[in-house]
């Protein structure tokens, strides 16, 4: 392509939203063979919201979600914030207090009704761990109890597989090595998610998902998606690794993301595209970025390029 066809692109990609980094960028998408989507805010809305919770002691609800909220008010993950905003809302719409002036004062002042916490800390890939009162509070996934020793009684885990199997995530809650509770947190697909995926196959494209979320969960999501290649339970340093896997045999890989645990991978692909309001991380490290937040964008990319190096050549 001549560097007119090219800067005809760029700009034909602008328009629409979709930045592109220079030409070699816009070349190498015509060749893309594997797109690798993370999952959460990626394939999914990154919405995250608590469907439901279960308390599994004599622990009053309203307790339960004032320990948890404390303890995740000081994460980042998007998980923590389904999770706080629930518990906002449960002592917001507290049905003693229904006027509006009453409400807005709680939830501006929620930050009164958090516990003090003390020894945060996050642990990527599993959940978060503090104390709360002297007390040792777990909150995460399976993988943060196990390697603390928590057992989980089969009911509980019965309540999970039930959670995950209907592709919601379970975060579960221990307190002093005992698990006290469980939340459920879905998180709806984007709308076009699965008309793009369709689209890549019916391009000769094979989709993959990468997501540190459980792998039954994971499965469920693609199941919905349309996509048979699920890598699971990866932890935030192991999605370059993967798209590193998938280049062995000389294969051109996309890997489309938007969080900070993506940008590894990001630069390790053939083309990375961040997508959305992705964070800063991620718009460096990528080739691409797909401002409009939406999945169309990925083979309007590849469209572009294509249109621009084969018809040319
Ligand atoms: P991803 O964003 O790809 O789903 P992460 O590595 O961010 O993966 O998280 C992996 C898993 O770790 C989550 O699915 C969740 O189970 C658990 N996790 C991480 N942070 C938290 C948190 N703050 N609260 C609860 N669970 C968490
Ligand atoms: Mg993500």
């Amino acid at each position: 392509a001549t560097p007119t066809a090219v800067m005809v692109a760029t700009g034909v990609g602008a328009k629409n939203g979709v930045l592109i980094k220079g030409g070699d960028a816009l070349e190498r998408a015509q060749k893309i063979t594997y797109v690798i989507f993370d999952k959460t805010g990626t394939l999914t809305q990154g919405k995250a919201m608590v469907t439901t919770a279960k308390v599994f002691t004599a622990m009053d609800r309203g307790d339960f979600l004032t320990l948890v909220a404390s303890a995740e008010a000081s994460s980042e993950h998007p998980l923590a914030k389904a999770v706080v905003d629930y518990a906002k809302h449960f002592h917001f719409f507290d049905p003693s207090e229904t006027k509006d002036s009453q409400k807005n004062d709680k939830d501006s002042n929620y930050s009164e009704w958090l516990l003090a916490v003390s020894d945060f800390v996050a642990l990527p890939g599993r959940g978060i761990q503090c104390s709360i009162d002297g007390k040792h509070v777990l909150i995460g996934n399976r993988k943060l109890l196990t390697e603390n020793g928590v057992t989980i009684p089969t009911h509980i885990e019965n309540f999970l597989v039930e959670l995950e199997e209907g592709a919601q995530t379970g975060v579960v809650v221990a307190c002093d090595d005992i698990l006290i509770g469980v939340l459920g947190v879905a998180d709806p697909l984007k709308r076009e998610a699965a008309v793009v995926v369709e689209g890549l196959v019916k391009m000769g494209i094979r989709p993959v998902m990468v997501t540190g979320d459980n792998r039954r969960t994971a499965q469920a999501v693609a199941k919905e998606v349309g996509i048979h290649d699920v890598m699971a339970e990866v932890m935030p340093a192991g999605k370059a690794e993967v798209i590193r896997s998938f280049q062995k045999d000389g294969s051109v890989v996309a890997m489309v993301g938007d969080g900070i645990n993506d940008s590894p991978a990001l630069a390790a692909a053939d083309v990375g595209m961040a997508i959305g309001a992705g964070t800063d991380v991620a718009i460096e490290a990528a080739d691409y970025v797909l401002m409009r937040n939406n999945l169309e964008d990925v083979i309007t990319a590849v469209d572009l390029s294509r249109k621009t190096f084969l018809r040319i050549r």
